[in-house]
């Protein structure tokens, strides 16, 4: 099997403009970005999905991410950041190795929030309080 190819850039086998890195986490510039100063910010721990990452690390994930969007924003001249997990292979998931993307956001750069994802359900919506209540049976 091709080994991931984040983990080949936390190995250095693959080069990356990184831009921070601990003993549990990494931070590259995304190769392809969507704006300038796209970041990607991962986990050395090899997973797909975010839900599938041990505890401890998706603190360290967050912590990295916490600590890198004011200097990313105030890099790129930027008042804000869309920041999203791409989630499994039918929310667009491309490189199965858990990746946040950092994405700084400009005035008039054309692009939209997460709610233009997708078109809003047609009515009749499944009763919020029903799916409520699946989720929390099942947590
Ligand atoms: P996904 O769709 O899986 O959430 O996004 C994967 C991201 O990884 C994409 O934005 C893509 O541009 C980026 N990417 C894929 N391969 C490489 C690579 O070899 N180096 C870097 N720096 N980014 C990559
Ligand atoms: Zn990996």
């Amino acid at each position: 099997m091709d080994p991931c190819i984040f983990c080949s850039i936390i190995e250095g086998d693959i080069p990356s403009h990184s831009i921070y890195e601990d003993k549990d986490t990494m931070a590259f510039l995304d190769v392809n970005p969507i704006s300038p100063g796209h970041t990607l910010v991962i986990p050395k721990h090899h997973c797909s999905k975010l839900n599938e990452l041990p505890p401890q690390d998706v603190v360290s994930l967050t912590k990295t991410i916490h600590s890198l969007i004011g200097p990313i924003e105030r890099a790129l001249g930027a008042n804000a950041t869309t920041i999203a997990f791409n989630n499994g292979i039918e929310a667009g998931q491309e490189v199965p190795h858990v990746h946040c993307h950092i994405i700084p956001r400009f005035p008039q750069d054309g692009g939209r929030s997460i709610h233009s994802l997708l078109e809003k359900p047609q009515p009749p919506l499944t009763k919020l309080s029903t799916i409520a209540e699946s989720i929390k049976n099942l947590m």
